[in-house]
């Protein structure tokens, strides 16, 4: 059986992160285990294949998680950090929307950034974990063999998308060490619609820049009306924040209606939104399509609703459309400074496979590169 000083489950983003920062901060052996046949195929697929890296403005507010959990993660590796790093590489990232950080070519650019960083670390590809057992050393069963090591560190990431790999493994090793779990549930995800809602399916590929509120927060970006239900950017986020029960849309976020009171023309040539989506929504709310300025105080309450149209989505797209996961082990089984275990000496978990899920926007990767790197930090310490 060979044995590592450390051995780091999933060659995903996190995974190679601290892989990369143990190889040129330390001479610990390491070794890396890969169930697919090639590394960080999530990584490989996101931001459309060019992988939002992270964002203009990123701080805990954009998390569910543990504020001190990723503050402590988000101070050690700052988006600053973050971008000189890759930089560094010779990735020159670009901004897209004013926010979003992207690749300009492909997210092979950030992989071959990280494997070469990694260069030396024994990369194990092809081999499903099944299980961790004992405590250092902790004794890792593959479907192709068995392996030691004195440190273990869990980046399996999150459960969605399992054709790229994902697996709640994670989840059942902390389980099996007594460390607690909250269950993996979609997030970033389209929601689905009650029947009085099925109006926005005949909608299907509209979409315009909305407002979404929910739980407390309000989230602006582009509303998708899709088959299923309602996506794009606004509704991802949102999902992050909606468990049951309602959000509500403003349609015209950026429209000031007072604007019609004198308005001659008819409410869906003067509202600047797809005439679909105007008739639909007249239909839906039962209001004719008249002129403005001749709509009396119950055809305007009707009219309002485009800027508060309270919904209660029925569900989610699920976790096989879903970006990310909410869930993993519980923030308070991790210790906030190194991302080990609290109960397991040399057990750390890092990305995804820990209960902290961000915004659609390069949040998520900010955290898998962040947790890494703090855990890596205080394993060479
Ligand atoms: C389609 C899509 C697009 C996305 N776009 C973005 C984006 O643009 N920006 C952003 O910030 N986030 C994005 N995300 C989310 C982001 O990809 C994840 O949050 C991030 O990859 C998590 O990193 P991680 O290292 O924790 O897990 P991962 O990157 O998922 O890595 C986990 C690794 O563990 C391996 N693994 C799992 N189980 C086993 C097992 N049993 N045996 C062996 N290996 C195993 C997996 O194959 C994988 O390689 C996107 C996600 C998806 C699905």
């Amino acid at each position: 059986m060979k044995h590592y000083d450390l051995i780091i489950l999933g060659a995903g983003a996190s995974g190679l992160m601290c892989a990369a920062q143990l190889r040129q901060n330390s001479s610990l052996s390491v070794g890396i285990i890969e169930g697919n046949n090639r590394p960080a195929l999530k990584l490989k697929a996101s931001g459309g294949g060019k992988c939002n890296l992270t964002n203009v403005e990123v701080d805990e507010s954009h998390y569910l998680g543990d504020e001190t959990l990723v503050k402590s993660a988000l101070a050690v590796f700052t988006q600053r950090q973050l971008l000189d790093y890759f930089r560094d590489g010779g990735l020159r990232p670009v901004i897209r929307k004013e926010r979003y950080y992207f690749c300009p070519k492909s997210s092979d650019e950030v992989i071959s950034i990280l494997i070469g960083k990694a260069n030396g670390c024994d990369l194990l590809l092809g081999h499903k974990i099944l299980s961790v057992e004992g405590k250092s050393p902790f004794v890792i069963t593959t479907d192709k063999g068995k392996f030691s090591a004195k440190n273990v560190v869990v980046a399996t990431g999150g459960a969605s998308y399992k054709e790229l790999g994902a697996s709640d493994i994670g989840l059942r090793i902390a389980q099996s060490y007594g460390i607690k779990t909250v269950p993996f549930s979609p997030a970033l995800v389209g929601l689905t619609l009650q029947p009085k809602e099925f109006w926005m399916k005949e909608l299907s590929g509209i979409s315009f820049p909305a407002r979404i509120h929910v739980a407390g927060k309000s989230l602006d970006e582009d509303l998708l009306f899709a088959h299923r239900g309602i996506s794009g950017l606004v509704v991802l986020s949102a999902s992050l924040y909606w468990h049951r029960g309602e959000i509500v849309i403003d349609f015209v976020p950026d429209f000031d209606l007072n604007t019609l009171k004198y308005e001659k023309k008819s409410i869906s040539t003067a509202i600047p939104l797809p005439k679909r989506f105007m008739k639909a929504f007249l239909d839906a709310v039962g209001l004719e399509d008249k002129a403005c300025n001749r709509l009396n105080a119950d055809e305007w309450e009707k009219l309002l609703r485009i800027r508060n149209y309270a919904m209660a989505p029925s569900g989610t797209f699920g976790l096989s459309k879903a970006e990310a996961c909410r869930g993993g082990v519980a923030c308070e089984e991790i210790n906030p400074s190194t991302m080990e275990s609290t109960k397991i000496d040399g057990l750390y978990f890092i990305g995804e496979t820990v209960d902290v899920t961000g915004e659609l926007g390069g949040y998520n990767f900010q955290w898998a590169f962040s947790s890494a790197v703090m855990c890596a930090s205080s394993i060479t310490l």
